[in-house]
């Protein structure tokens, strides 16, 4: 059984000189305004298992507020501050949190829609009346610490009920695969309703016990600016080319960091190979999901592989699977997984659960295959998989083709209805600053690299592509606005 989150606070607090957050609190303070939050948590009338929902823009009272239901036994809920009150009515609906939490303008909304709400500065100000000491009651492992809604990529967002036992094994396995130590530094720059901001990057810094700058939002110039003081950076793709675009990342202004790490989407290899070029830093990319927590890792000491998520995380299995069952090292099919870190079902969603469970594996809709070293590549979504001709085609593949091309910034593969071939692999492209574009000369540069039916029927030159909070890929969308093209 691993340190639960609470106790490793404790122990870290212990130190009255540790930072927590750079030109904020220490691990002591901490501690002692969680305590005084769970006390006002109590006042409120929550008690175990009752969910706050939290609705707020990014500011560090978050992740005071989820170690404080943590310390209360409540369940924390944080949800997407971008979502309008009619997008918010579905997780209120489903959820039924006793309380709510958000920023000032959106009290009213959020009331309007029946819920008891209370104006975050106003559950700051009351809390300070509160006592900071509080009698943490016992918990265990399987207790219920969070519901988090996925990101909804494919379809309508699901609430993953995650245990205690899934945040401090995944906790405790990260620090050490990736060395944190307390003399790290994290620049971070997520948004912290999402796992990757919040468990993965915000765990990492309480179990090492080490600190974090603090940005309430990711902008290239201020990540420059304080590049210097860190030594772990964690983001999302669309981060590392967004700083790639500035000239003012360079190999001084990166070299006092120890680590960078990608996820959430697929990491071009162009990106992660322009990235060493220009900062000497090789990209570690990793794998995870709502419901899993993290899943696999490129290796923080061996080699780092683009285009690869690396090997299994200690204590995490990970299967490839095809209809006849489990497949050889090297065939793609759907990737399972089984561990600790797996979560404890969808929230109210018991069909949903059955169906993605097979023998205690979880079936995570992503499609992969391992090489000969251990390495898992990433084909895409199951959801996204292209079936052209009676053949497979996955858009990893060809959109790593694209993405080398000279002047492409971005792809993305998807399969449209055709008359002839049931579906036609049809590729979107976003052209890189001052590049220009052209169909045919891509379609014949990709002849080199791909077998013919992996060709693009038909190249899109878009502006940019539809992209989520997260900065995924809305594929959906894409296959909803070009579904007519053949017909
Ligand atoms: P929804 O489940 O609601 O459709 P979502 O799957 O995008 O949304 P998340 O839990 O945020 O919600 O994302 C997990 C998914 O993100 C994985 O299943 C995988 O498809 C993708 N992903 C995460 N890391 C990587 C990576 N390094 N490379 C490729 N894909 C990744
Ligand atoms: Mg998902």
């Amino acid at each position: 059984m691993s340190t639960d989150v609470v106790a490793r606070l404790k122990q870290m607090a212990g130190d009255p000189d540790r930072i927590w957050i750079r030109g904020g609190a220490t691990y002591a303070e901490l501690l002692a305004e969680t305590g005084r939050l769970a006390n006002f948590l109590g006042a409120l009338g929550l008690r175990k298992g009752d969910r706050l929902l939290v609705q707020v823009e990014k500011c560090a009272a978050v992740l005071s507020l989820y170690l404080a239901c943590l310390r209360a036994g409540v369940v924390f809920l944080p949800v997407n501050p971008g979502y309008t009150p009619s997008e918010t009515a579905h997780f209120l609906g489903d959820a039924e949190p006793a309380v709510a939490v958000a920023d000032p303008g959106r009290v009213a909304g959020l009331e309007g829609l029946g819920a008891r709400v209370i104006a975050l500065p106003d559950l700051l100000a009351q809390a300070m009346g509160q006592g900071a000491d509080f009698p943490d009651p016992a918990h265990g492992p399987d207790d219920l610490a969070a519901i988090l809604y996925t990101s909804g990529t494919t379809g309508r967002s699901k609430g993953v009920m995650l245990s205690r036992e899934n945040l401090a094994s995944n906790a405790e396995t990260l620090v050490g695969l990736w060395r944190f130590t307390a003399d790290d530094v994290l620049l971070h720059v997520l948004p912290v309703f999402h796992t990757h901001g919040l468990f993965v990057a915000t765990n990492c810094v309480l179990y090492a016990g080490a600190s974090m700058i603090f940005h309430r939002a990711f902008q290239p110039a201020a990540v420059l600016a304080d590049l210097p003081q860190a030594t772990v950076m964690m983001g999302v793709p669309t981060f590392y080319t967004r700083l790639l675009a500035d000239p003012a990342l360079t190999r001084e202004a990166c070299a006092g960091m120890r680590l960078f790490i990608s996820g959430s989407a697929p990491l071009s290899p162009a990106t992660h190979a322009e990235w060493q070029a220009r900062t000497g830093h090789a990209i570690l990319e990793r794998y995870g999901m709502t419901e899993t927590n993290m899943i696999t890792s490129n290796p923080c000491d061996g080699a780092r592989r683009a285009g690869t998520v690396g090997m299994p995380l200690p204590g995490v299995e990970v299967r490839i699977t095809g209809p006849e069952g489990v497949l050889p090292t090297g065939e793609a099919g759907s990737i399972e997984v089984r561990g600790p870190n797996v979560f404890k079902g969808y929230w109210r969603l018991p069909d949903k659960t059955a169906e993605d469970f097979r023998d205690g594996w979880f079936v995570t809709g992503d499609l992969g295959a391992f090489d000969a070293d251990g390495y898992l590549s990433i084909l895409g979504r199951a959801k996204d998989l292209v079936i052209t001709g009676g053949l497979n085609v996955y858009p990893a593949e060809v959109e790593a083709a694209l993405d080398d091309l000279p002047g492409v910034a971005a792809s993305a593969v998807i399969g449209v209805p055709h008359p002839d071939f049931g579906e036609a692999v049809v590729a979107c492209v976003v052209a890189a600053p001052g590049a220009g574009l052209a169909e045919e000369a891509i379609r014949t540069a990709l002849r080199d690299r791909l077998a013919g039916f992996k060709i693009p029927k038909r190249v899109l030159v878009l502006d940019d592509l539809p992209r989520n909070a997260m900065g995924k890929v809305q594929k959906a969308e894409l296959r909803r606005s070009h579904a007519g093209l053949f017909q």
